[in-house]
C-alpha cells in the first residue's frame, strides 16, 4: 500500500464519483494544493444533497436548491466536471476507461463511488414500478411511476423505506410498509423509542405490517406491477413497490482491476487500497479490519464528509489515522427529529440506561452509560447540542454530572426545563441514595421523589 510521494502541486487527482466525500476531498485537495484536479460522475452534472432527494418530490425544495455551490464554483476553484461513467481502471498504465470511449490518466485515483440498493433476488424486483430510491434517476423514475397511482407497497423497514412512505403519503397514495423485523429498525433503536416510531407509522395511516417479508412482485399482463405477495400468502395490490432494504457499497468500478474489494473497497485507516496511489472514500470503503472479522463500512453523510476532508490530508502529506471519533447521526420519521450521539445499542440492558417517554408518546430521551460513565444518548421528538453531548461523552462524565447539567445541552431551555426535572426526578426516584440536583444559573434545586410525583401527575403536552 505504498503510495508515491511527490509534491502535490505536480499532481492531477482524478476523482471518481461526486457525492460528498469526493467533492469535500476535492475541495481540501484544492484549499492545500494546485493540483489539477478531475471530479468524474455519471449520476449529475453538479453536486447536490442526496439527503434532499425526497424534499425535492414532496415539493419542498427544487433541485437547484440541493445544490450547496454554485455552479461557478468548480470553475473558479479550477476543479474540473467530467460526467462519464467509468467502465475500467488500468492501474498499471494509470488510466481510466470511459463508457464514452475515451481514457483518461490520472497521477492519484480517489475511489468515491458511494453505495447501491440491495435486491435480493425476489420474483419481480425488475418490473415497471419496483426501484429502490438512491439517484436522481431514481427520483425521476419515482416520479413517473407514481403519477396518479392509488396504492404503494415499500420494502423494508429502514430510514429510506420511511422516507419513501412520507414522500408517497405526502401524494395522497395508500402506503403499505413490509418490515421483516418485529418492530421498525430494532436492530438500531432500543425496544422503547421502536416502538414509539411504529405508533408514528401507523399516527399517520401507513399500513404498518410487521414481521412481514417478501415472497414476490406479481405482474399485469403489461409486465408493471399489479401486487406483492408476502411470505404468509397475502397479496397486496399496487401500482408501486419501493425497496429500500438496505444499501451495499457500489464496487463495480474495480471489476477486473487489481484493487482489493470485500464488501466494499478495502482500505487502511489512511484509505489507502492495495494499489499505490489509488485510494477509496465514502460509502464505497470498507476498513479492513485488524482480527479478521468484517470490516467496518460508514454509510453515513458526515463520514463521507470526514473520509472526504482526512483522504485530502493524506494526499497533501499530512499523514494522519483517521479517526471517527464520537459516533453521529439524525434523522426524521415524518415530523418527528431523531438524534443519537455515541453508542446506543439497540439491545441495551435497562440497568445500563435511563429513558424518559413524554406522555404524549412522540417524545423520549434516553441516556445510556456503562460502569456510571455516560456513553450515548438517544433523543427523538427534541434536540440537544451535538458538541455538548460529545464533550460529556468524551470526558467520560458520570449519570449523575450529566443529569446535573443537562441544561448545557438544550437548544430552548425554557421549553425544555420541564422535561429535564422530569428525567431527573425518574432518577431521583429510583435512585433516592444517590439523587442529584439539576444545576442553574441561579442556585440549585433538589428534585425529590414526591417533586417526581408531582410532575409525573401534572405533566400535559
Ligand atoms: C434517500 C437517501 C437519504 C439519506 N439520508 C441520510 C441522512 O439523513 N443522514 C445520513 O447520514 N445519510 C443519509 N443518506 C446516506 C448518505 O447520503 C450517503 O452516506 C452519502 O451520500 C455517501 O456519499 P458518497 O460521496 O460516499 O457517495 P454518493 O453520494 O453515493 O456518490 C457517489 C457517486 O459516484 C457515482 N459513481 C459511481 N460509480 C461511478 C463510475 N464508475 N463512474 C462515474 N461515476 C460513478 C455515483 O453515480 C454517485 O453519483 C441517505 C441516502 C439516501 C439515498
Amino acid at each position: 500500500m505504498t503510495q508515491t510521494r511527490r509534491d502535490p502541486d505536480t499532481l492531477h487527482v482524478v476523482i471518481i464519483g461526486n457525492g460528498v466525500a469526493g467533492v469535500t476531498a476535492a475541495r481540501h485537495i484544492r484549499k492545500g494544493s494546485a493540483a489539477a484536479i478531475t471530479i468524474i460522475s455519471s449520476e449529475s452534472d453538479y453536486f447536490y444533497s442526496r439527503t434532499a432527494l425526497m424534499y425535492i418530490y414532496m415539493g419542498h425544495m427544487t433541485f437547484e436548491q440541493t445544490k450547496p455551490y454554485e455552479d461557478r464554483f468548480w470553475e473558479k476553484n479550477r476543479i474540473d466536471l467530467l460526467r462519464d461513467h467509468v467502465t475500467h481502471i488500468d492501474a498499471d498504465a494509470k488510466q481510466l476507461r470511459l463508457a464514452s470511449g475515451d481514457s483518461f490518466g490520472y497521477d492519484v485515483l480517489i475511489l468515491a463511488t458511494g453505495s447501491q440498493p440491495n435486491k435480493f433476488g425476489w420474483p419481480g424486483q425488475d418490473l415497471h414500478g419496483v426501484q429502490g430510491l438512491y439517484s436522481l434517476q431514481d427520483l425521476q423514475r419515482m416520479e413517473q411511476y407514481t403519477r396518479n397511482i392509488g396504492e404503494a407497497v415499500v420494502v423494508g423497514g429502514g430510514l429510506i423505506g420511511i422516507e419513501m412512505a412520507e414522500m408517497m403519503h405526502s401524494r395522497r397514495i395508500d402506503v403499505t410498509f413490509l418490515v421483516r423485523e418485529e418492530s421498525y429498525w430494532n436492530n438500531v433503536l432500543p425496544p422503547d423509542e421502536s416502538a414509539m416510531i411504529n405508533r408514528h407509522i401507523l399516527s399517520h395511516d401507513i399500513r404498518l405490517h410487521l414481521s412481514t417479508e417478501l415472497e414476490e412482485i406479481l405482474p399485469d399482463s403489461r409486465g408493471r406491477v399489479r401486487a406483492v405477495k408476502t411470505k404468509t400468502g397475502e397479496e397486496i395490490p399496487c401500482a408501486f413497490v419501493g425497496l429500500t432494504a438496505g444499501v451495499h457499497p457500489n464496487i463495480g468500478v474495480c471489476e477486473g482491476s487489481p484493487v482489493t474489494t470485500g464488501r466494499g473497497i478495502l482500505i487502511n485507516r489512511y484509505f489507502e487500497t492495495n494499489i499505490p496511489d489509488i485510494y477509496a472514500i465514502g460509502d464505497c470503503a470498507e476498513f479492513i479490519s485488524e482480527n479478521g472479522t468484517r470490516g467496518r463500512i460508514e454509510q453515513l453523510w458526515y463520514t463521507a464528509r470526514m473520509h472526504g476532508e482526512s483522504v485530502a490530508g493524506v494526499i497533501l502529506g499530512r499523514r494522519a489515522e483517521y479517526d471517527r471519533g464520537i459516533l453521529f447521526n439524525s434523522a426524521k420519521f415524518f415530523d418527528l427529529e431523531y438524534q443519537t450521539y455515541g453508542d446506543v445499542p439497540s439491545d441495551v440492558r435497562d440497568e445500563d440506561s435511563l429513558y424518559w417517554e413524554h406522555p404524549d408518546g412522540t417524545r423520549c430521551i434516553r441516556i445510556v452509560m456503562r460502569d456510571g460513565v455516560v456513553t450515548g444518548f438517544n433523543l427523538i421528538g427534541m434536540r440537544y447540542r451535538h458538541q455538548v453531548c460529545e464533550r460529556w461523552i468524551h470526558e467520560e462524565r458520570p449519570l449523575t454530572y450529566v443529569l446535573e447539567h443537562l441544561g448545557e445541552a438544550n437548544f430552548d431551555p425554557e421549553f425544555s426545563h420541564q422535561f429535564e426535572d422530569r428525567l431527573i426526578g425518574q432518577w431521583n426516584e429510583r435512585h433516592p441514595d444517590q439523587a442529584v440536583h439539576r444545576v442553574r444559573r441561579r442556585g440549585l434545586r433538589r428534585l425529590g421523589t414526591s417533586a417526581y410525583r408531582h410532575i409525573r401527575e401534572n405533566a400535559t403536552s
